[in-house]
């Protein structure tokens, strides 16, 4: 199968307008055009973590491996229970986890079990050891109802059947998983490796951390959200630092971007006035499109693929502002940058939420407010904006706890109205 080009790929669409493009065209663009990276290696069962499965893990063997007792009590045969009387039962000896107490157990008797043993031959049920009465070495007396027939009891292959998948590929591995594996007695598994994400802030004015700020100029900023926000989706990064708005240091550095990694991220002279080199260059090297995107933050952006020396590499131009670098990534690439490593994306959980303020907003765009979530006096969640929204104010985003999302169609929303809100942070 050949790649389809850009020019392919907005073809299918009727009304593509790259000067009003809609979120969701240029996400649906984007993942039509994006292909995963297929290449695995096989690591050890920790190193896993946060990788991507590369195959369907299908389960070597039961587990358990045999019916357990998910109690402390007595293995007992249910057909012994009198719903009316307690009934007495000969105790044959204990059943430890690790240490299967061998031989049938008849009518009238029963054995003491640990969480975990074997369930004894003949015995169906468990009857918590709370609930018994009168125990001794070699008897007890079970109330009558306090236990139904096959209670307490866990069945072999409950939680993993063998010869089932147990997890399936494009699974990012959670601690959950890790230990799912290891119940498996798997000591490694394939990964999809690691993407390689090269990327580099332009703009003249840029200053790097260290350096002095020169008069006019502002600290680069957009290449450390970017550290940060790609070292968390499990990428290999090559930050290639500040590269200054001249044709040369541009094309040698988006050569070199392009010939070391799958993607190249860049921030900054996209925009319709900039007077840079930099959407020159890109379109010289590739198959780029510049669009203005129905969005605030992060109207331009120019997305496509570029080559050099016979390598290529997905490109994605974001602005320059720091919270709309912040907002494109996180709403296009990193959805992007997923589905390359062979993730299973499902969409991001929006939750409806009490906007606690009026909101204006115009329809034909979609809006991320940078919000503040919590729990009202009425116990109920609800949320706040982060003062000044304006595309430079990075403090908006680090004073945030979710991003309040202003759907396309939607207009000003009034104190009281229920909105859509993403979480930065969940459980695990
Ligand atoms: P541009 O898209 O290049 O026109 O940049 C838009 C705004 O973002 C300008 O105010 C730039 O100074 C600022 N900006 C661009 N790149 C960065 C960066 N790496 N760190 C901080 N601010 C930036
Ligand atoms: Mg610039």
């Amino acid at each position: 199968m050949t790649h389809p080009s850009l020019s392919d790929v907005v073809s299918c669409l009727s009304d593509y307008d790259p000067n009003a493009l809609p979120v969701a065209q240029a996400r649906q663009i984007i993942r039509e055009f994006i292909t995963p990276v297929n290449a695995v290696e096989k690591v050890a069962i920790r190193s896993a973590l946060e990788r991507v499965l590369a195959a369907d893990v299908i389960s070597p063997i039961d587990v358990p491996s045999h019916d357990n007792s998910a109690m402390d009590g007595y293995a007992l045969r249910s057909t012994d229970l009198d719903p009316q009387a307690a009934v007495a039962l000969r105790v044959l000896g204990t059943a430890y986890a690790g240490r299967a107490y061998d031989g049938p157990v008849g009518s009238g008797e029963c054995v003491r079990i640990m969480t975990g043993a074997v369930m004894p031959d003949g015995c169906d049920t468990v009857v918590p050891q709370e609930f018994t009465v009168d125990g001794s070495d070699t008897s007890v007396s079970v109330p009558a109802g306090v236990v139904r027939a096959g209670d307490n009891r866990r069945f072999r292959g409950e939680d993993l059947a063998a010869g089932k998948p147990a997890l399936s590929k494009g699974k990012i591995v959670r601690p959950a998983d890790l230990g799912l594996l290891a119940s498996l007695g798997i000591a490694e598994v394939p990964v999809q490796r690691r993407l390689r994400v090269a990327f580099f802030s332009t703009g003249d004015e840029l200053r790097s951390v260290g350096e002095t700020l020169d008069q006019g100029c502002v600290y680069d900023s957009n290449r450390y959200t970017l550290y940060g926000m790609l070292t968390r989706l499990g990428c290999d990064i090559i930050d290639m630092g500040v590269i200054k708005d001249d044709p040369a240091s541009l094309e040698a550095a988006f050569r070199s971007a392009c010939e070391n990694a799958d993607a190249v991220i860049t921030s900054g002279g996209v925009s319709v006035g900039a007077a840079d080199y930099t959407k020159q260059m890109m379109a010289e090297l590739g198959d780029v499109t510049f669009w203005k995107i129905g969005m605030r933050p992060g109207r331009p952006m120019a997305f496509g693929k570029i080559a050099s020396n016979g390598k290529s590499a997905y490109l994605f131009g974001l602005p320059g502002n720091p919270v709309a670098v912040m907002v494109t990534f996180y709403f296009f690439a990193r959805d992007a940058l997923l589905h390359m490593m062979g993730a299973q994306v499902p969409p991001l959980p929006l939750s409806r939420v009490i906007s606690q303020s009026a909101i204006r907003k115009k329809p034909g765009r979609t809006e991320y407010q940078r919000g503040i979530l919590s729990i009202g006096e009425d116990g109920r969640q609800q949320v706040r904006i982060t003062g000044s929204q304006g595309s430079g104010i990075l403090r908006s985003m680090s004073d945030a706890n979710c991003m309040v999302v202003l759907h396309h169609e939607q207009g000003s929303v009034s104190a009281g109205d229920a909105v859509d809100v993403l979480l930065f942070e969940g459980l695990i």
